[in-house]
């Protein structure tokens, strides 16, 4: 069986992904700020995330996935006050709109799904943690700072050298000039109370105040899946500060190696410049809903390109996925009818199958499902799986495709949309089962008349006529057909 291998950030190299319980693939996602709607380069990252995990399951390993909610943080707070709301019920809508929104492009729902606000108790413990092994310290404002220099192999993930520790790369202005901290990049672990914080604030052994963004993901993380585990993810922007500040705060607390592999992915970006709220250019599930597109077509488009390249998002891109997704619907559809099958097996039923040990079946698709394993090659992967369309669409039309054929391409298929996590369209009907109207057959037949007798303006008007109905004629070699246009 083939073995998933990922591009590693830590060790710059491709690493195979396995479990090191032996049992299940332990992994944790950062999830949504929920302040207002994902934007579709949010989504970007969740649906690899997603498409990641059912490579996975389908290779026959089970997981554990865990993505948490971001529900306090100084923007979320900013807003709800904003929006004259209590922290609790404008995140709540926002986390709903998330769920639809997730729900809507087939994502799979994490197994714990933890939030912030919900742990607060488990930070404290860490802080506490931090502080008893001389990791942590307070400041004039009953703030806590981790010490970076206290950590020696801090910038390992990121490989920042200390000169840029030093100017504090990746912090914000606002970061750097708010808190009092003993040095640039240390960073905040707790945040005493201050009255623009107005009712969010949480008791701790040092007074009121509230966690560090980077401190949940920690707590989350080690509660969730233990000290140490297999996976962690996120887009790259997540890389530096976030992930090397997760990383620092929990091995220094729990000595261990907090995570073994990262996986980042690439931005999604519009018309050159990354897809972000700051920047104006962003679109969401909803936006492109009004424009006439849909979730499955978005999915399609997000996941044809390949997680560590960025992708240069645009309108042309879902209207490509609209046909793809069609072809798709179609073949599935015709192969079916010549196997005497109802259709695609689930992605239940596979990942069933497969976690039984059972493996699942690629037949004449296991080229696509290798370039799923190297590294999740999408674009490959969809190169193979079209010149592998291609002959048994040849041979549905001209009949010479057999019963068993079909049924072996029907498995491999159903096994390649499953890993995609494709939504299909309803199939459009052969040309066979087009049932054509009488004057529309009698316009193509005089048509076909005109053209044997070479009467090209009148062949051409009676083309027109049948357009002017909502008709095509397709000419071949011995004869013509007619469909919906
Ligand atoms: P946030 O809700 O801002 O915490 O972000 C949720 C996830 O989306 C994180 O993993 C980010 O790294 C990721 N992300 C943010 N912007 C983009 C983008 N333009 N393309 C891909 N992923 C992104
Ligand atoms: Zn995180």
């Amino acid at each position: 069986m083939a073995t998933l291998t990922l591009q590693d950030t830590m060790t710059r190299q491709p690493q195979p992904v396995t479990a090191a319980d032996g049992k299940a693939l332990r992994f944790y996602c950062c999830g949504p700020t929920v302040y207002g709607p994902a934007h579709i380069g949010n989504f970007r990252t969740f649906l690899v995330q997603d498409f990641f995990r059912r490579v996975v399951e389908l290779g026959g390993l089970k997981t554990k996935h865990v993505r948490n909610l971001t529900d306090v943080d100084d923007k979320t707070i900013r807003e709800s006050q904003a929006q004259g709301q209590s922290l609790n019920d404008f995140t709540q809508h926002w986390t709903e709109r998330f769920h639809a929104d997730a729900k809507a492009l087939n994502l799979l729902e994490p197994h714990v799904e933890p939030s912030a606000v919900g742990h607060i108790g488990e930070q404290v413990a860490l802080i506490e943690t931090l502080v008893e092994k001389g990791h942590a310290y307070q400041s004039d404002d009953g703030s806590f700072y981790f010490r970076v220099a206290s950590y020696e192999p801090y910038g390992k993930l990121s490989r920042l050298d200390q000169r840029e520790l030093k100017t504090g790369a990746g912090e914000t202005a606002n970061d750097a000039d708010e808190y009092e901290k003993d040095n640039i990049s240390d960073f905040a672990l707790w945040k005493a109370r201050k009255p623009e914080d107005g009712d969010n604030f949480w008791p701790s052994p040092w007074g009121e105040g509230r966690p560090g963004w980077h401190l949940e993901c920690s707590a989350m993380g080690l509660k969730y899946l233990g000290d140490s585990f297999d996976l962690h993810s996120g887009g790259v922007d997540l890389c530096f500060p976030h992930h090397e500040n997760e990383i620092a705060q929990s091995d220094a607390a729990t000595g261990g190696n907090f995570s073994r592999l990262w996986f980042h992915i690439e931005h999604l970006m519009v018309d050159g410049a990354k897809m972000s709220k700051s920047l104006g250019n962003l679109y969401t599930l909803a936006d492109l809903e009004a424009k006439g597109s849909n979730a499955a077509e978005l999915r399609y488009a997000l996941l044809a390109g390949h997680y560590n390249s960025k992708l240069n998002f645009s309108l042309d891109r879902l209207a490509e996925a609209r046909g793809n997704l069609q072809r798709l619907a179609n073949i599935a559809d015709a192969l079916a009818d010549r196997a005497g099958k109802p259709g695609l097996a689930s992605y239940d039923e596979l990942k069933k199958r497969a976690l039984k040990g059972k493996g699942v079946e690629f037949g004449p698709f296991a080229g696509a499902w290798a370039a799923l394993n190297e590294d999740l090659n999408s674009p490959k992967a969809l190169g193979e799986m079209f010149s592998t369309l291609k002959p048994l669409e040849k041979a549905d039309a001209d009949g010479s495709l057999s019963k068993e054929d079909a049924a072996v391409a029907l498995d491999g298929l159903a096994a390649i949309v499953a890993a995609f996590g494709w939504l299909l369209p309803d199939p459009e009907p052969a040309e066979s089962e087009i049932e054509v109207p009488t004057d529309i057959a009698e316009l193509a037949e005089q048509r076909w008349q005109a053209k044997q007798t070479k009467d090209w303006p009148e062949a051409d008007r009676l083309r027109d006529a049948l357009t002017e109905k909502g008709w095509q004629v397709k000419d071949g070699k011995d004869g013509y057909s007619v469909v919906p246009l």
